[in-house]
């Protein structure tokens, strides 16, 4: 088990970081890979669950955008988005700002693929 805050290991069976009284993860987040340090990372979407999120941030990088979830940056070691800006189980994504309306067109197909499956309801 991981903090996603301090990426401090623990054992298996433990459950919260007492350093950072953070919940502990089972896998340790990416960390933002060095070249997009520096980068100017834009908000994208906000969604509900962290769910949805995975799931835009994999249809992202699978179309080459790079992406993270901002509960992954505040977790991040580099301080650069430092501070847990968490409503709910809110979980925004952010893109590098070149391909913004890019993830944009993306993102959008996507949510509104997943809305068709939860309800039929038309409301364009
Ligand atoms: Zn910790």
């Amino acid at each position: 088990m991981y903090c996603p805050k301090c990426r401090g290991e623990y054992r298996d069976d433990a459950v919260f970081c007492p350093d950072c009284e953070v919940d502990l993860v089972p896998e340790i987040p990416p960390e933002i890979p060095e070249e997009y340090v520096d980068e100017p990372w834009v908000e994208l979407h906000s969604f509900s669950g962290t769910l949805y999120a995975q799931m835009a941030i994999e249809m992202l990088n699978r179309e080459g955008v790079p992406a993270f979830s901002k509960s992954l940056f505040a977790g991040s070691s580099l301080g650069v988005f430092g501070g847990a800006d968490l409503v709910g189980d809110s979980t925004a994504v952010w893109v590098l700002e070149p391909d913004l309306e890019r993830a944009q067109v993306i993102i959008e197909a996507m949510i509104s693929e997943s809305a068709d499956e939860l309800d039929d309801d038309d409301r364009e």
